[in-house]
């Protein structure tokens, strides 16, 4: 049995911490104290810590956790992160925890930014995906191109719809004021946010999401829908192909208020 922990940390960051009750991975630890508490209070070992891309509210807390617990570290392979780590890129397979972690490539945030995809954490797919997809949203682009983080976007959606998605940032209500917004005769969406402001009033986590309720609500991954591409044109008569409509959306999120 394994168990997820999201572990709050600064003003709005998740660290994720997988554990089967001994042993223990972390997920882009930009705060190492938060991690030591839950590892003290949890009497956990940890084995592993995952970063997904460069950004120090996830790699704050890289060197102390490995230097006091020996976890080893996976990193991306064209980012520079806390060393010693090993690279990785798509087409790898980490063991951790016993189960099979894939690599990702999920350019577009930054530009080697990694996802880690494991298809059965306890019989649910689970997605480390860092500042790439948040729920309502996704990462802006601070290295990447419109092309690419489209591109990451289509490999996350293809994932199966079941899939527990773990976004480091609880972003998700800001996300979905401007999702109402663009895709504004979207039941599925007003449900959702009802259901969000609902969480947040209680002080819960929005998070995880699932790759099939994204699929419903999240307009970053509906830029090919009528209303999306309709809200584009609006700041870009010129958006034809997909990478422009996307462009254009993420552009509307930037100037939204
Ligand atoms: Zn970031
Ligand atoms: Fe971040």
């Amino acid at each position: 049995m394994l168990k997820i922990i999201a572990i709050p940390a600064f003003n709005d960051n998740y660290l994720w911490l997988l554990h089967d009750g001994k042993r223990a991975l972390v997920v882009d630890p930009g705060d190492a104290t938060p991690v030591f508490d839950t590892l003290a209070e949890l009497n956990l070992k940890l084995d592993v810590i995952l970063v997904t891309h460069h950004h120090l509210d996830h790699t704050g807390g890289v060197s102390a956790l490995r230097v006091k617990t020996g976890a080893k570290v996976y990193g991306p392979a064209t980012e520079n992160i806390p060393k010693p780590y090993e690279a990785v890129s798509e087409g790898r397979n980490i063991t951790a925890l016993g189960g099979q972690f894939q690599v990702i490539d999920v350019p577009g945030h930054t530009s080697g930014h990694i996802a880690y995809f494991s298809p059965d954490v306890d019989g649910k797919p689970l997605l480390f995906c860092g500042d790439t997809l948040f729920s309502g949203g996704c990462g802006r682009l601070f290295e990447g191109t419109p092309a690419q983080m489209l591109g990451s976007l289509d490999k996350l959606a293809t994932l199966p719809g079941n899939t527990v998605v773990c976004c480091t940032h609880e972003y998700t209500l800001s996300n979905l004021r401007f999702a109402v917004a663009v895709d504004p005769d979207n039941a599925d969406l007003s449900r959702y946010q009802t259901h969000c402001i609902n969480l947040r009033e209680q002080n819960l986590p929005t998070l995880p999401t699932s790759i099939a309720q994204e699929l419903l609500i999240n307009p970053f991954l509906r830029t090919r829908q009528p209303a999306l591409v309709a809200a584009a044109r609006q700041l870009d008569a010129s958006a034809q192909d997909d990478t422009a409509v996307f462009a254009a959306v993420r552009q509307l999120k930037n100037q939204f208020k």
